[in-house]
């Protein structure tokens, strides 16, 4: 669903430290996820990102069919679940005159750098990800992708965050780097362009007490978390419990014979919502997809420092391996 790999790790924690990842004492969520994309490059594995898978349906021949909220369609062997809490959608702001400029000038996703470069930038929120998006911006001063001006508007002046970013806060606001308006969005003006293109204009923000101000706004990002919704897996014929898939611990097998589930989004007795558990799974899992696909096959276990095969498909194999 999400613009970019990485789920939880990548969206919720980008640039914290993650400390019980075995043999990396600490990394960022961000770190983590680009040293598993490094890891995974010589697999060639293909991402389609932005989409949703909306359907998974099995078909006569022991195989799934899978599609997209983009109309892609796969003919799949079998298939794994990995989809966490569900689908993050961001919670979204219910200001109708805001919506057309979705993509544009309104964002729910963080916005490539152009958008906000150079103009006033308004982030929303008074959680960990709204400071976490208006301290690092506020770094950016002085570099040619910094905003031209920096406002956070959160309904009240009081943040549920980590105490360290509302101390940043606080000591940004201080210096005049971020401008701090109480209240919600209301409404906003549109205005014609030059080129006949309708524009952003004037926020209006509501504040707790009904009065009204105007906030000038050429970018909103909007930051106000994202709410988590287990969404068309529910409708996939696997067994689920209390929302998670249940899973065999041998396997990570669901009730339907080809399809896995890993990660935050099983269930079985003993389940600990941990990176680390995560990769256990997809390893038992990926022995199990293995027998499910070649079942006449003997599937071994074998290890990257000694087999050959493994050194070939890593891309690691010299002429006398
Ligand atoms: C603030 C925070 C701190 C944490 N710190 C740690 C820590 O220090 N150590 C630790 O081990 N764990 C930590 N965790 C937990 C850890 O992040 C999770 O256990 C881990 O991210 C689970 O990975 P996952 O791949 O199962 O799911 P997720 O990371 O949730 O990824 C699931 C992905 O699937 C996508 N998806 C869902 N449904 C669909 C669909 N139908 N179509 C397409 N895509 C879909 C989602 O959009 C998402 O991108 C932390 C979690 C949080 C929130």
């Amino acid at each position: 669903v999400l613009p970019q790999v990485g789920g939880q790790c990548a969206e919720l924690y980008a640039d914290k430290p993650i400390y019980d990842i075995p043999a990396l004492p600490v990394s960022t969520g961000r770190e983590l996820i680009e040293r598993l994309q490094r890891q995974i490059a010589p697999m060639g594995a293909e991402f389609h990102l932005g989409q949703e898978v909306t359907r998974l349906t099995p078909r006569t021949d022991r195989r799934f069919e899978v599609e997209t909220s983009a109309g892609l369609q796969f003919n799949a062997g079998c298939v794994f679940i990995a989809a966490g809490v569900g689908a993050f959608r961001p919670r979204r702001l219910a200001v109708q005159e805001l919506a057309r400029f979705e993509g544009t000038q309104l964002w729910y996703h963080a916005p490539p750098p152009a958008a906000w470069a150079g103009r006033k930038l308004v982030i929303v929120g008074g959680g960990d990800e709204a400071l976490d998006a208006v301290i690092r911006l506020a770094g950016r001063s002085g570099t040619p992708d910094a905003p031209a001006s920096l406002t956070l508007v959160h309904r009240r002046d009081h943040f549920q965050a980590e105490a360290s970013s509302i101390a940043e806060l606080a000591r940004l606001r201080d210096t005049g780097a971020v401008q701090f308006v109480a209240g919600q969005i209301t409404g906003a003006e549109s205005i014609i362009a030059a080129d006949g293109q309708a524009r952003l204009g004037d926020l209006q923000i509501t504040g707790g007490d009904g009065a009204v101000q105007t906030l000038p706004a050429d970018v909103v990002w909007v930051r106000l978390g994202l709410v988590p919704q287990l969404g068309p897996i529910a409708q996939w014929g696997v067994a689920l419990e209390r929302k998670l898939v249940v899973v065999d611990t041998e396997k990570f097998e669901t009730s339907v014979p080809g399809i896995y589930a890993i990660g935050d989004v099983n269930s079985y007795p003993g389940k600990k919502k941990l990176i680390v558990c995560g990769f256990h799974e997809a390893t038992l899992a990926a022995y199990a997809a293995a027998a499910h696909l070649w079942p006449e096959r003997r599937i071994q276990l074998e290890y990257t420092t000694s087999s050959k095969r493994l050194h070939k498909l890593l891309g690691v194999d010299t002429p006398g391996d």
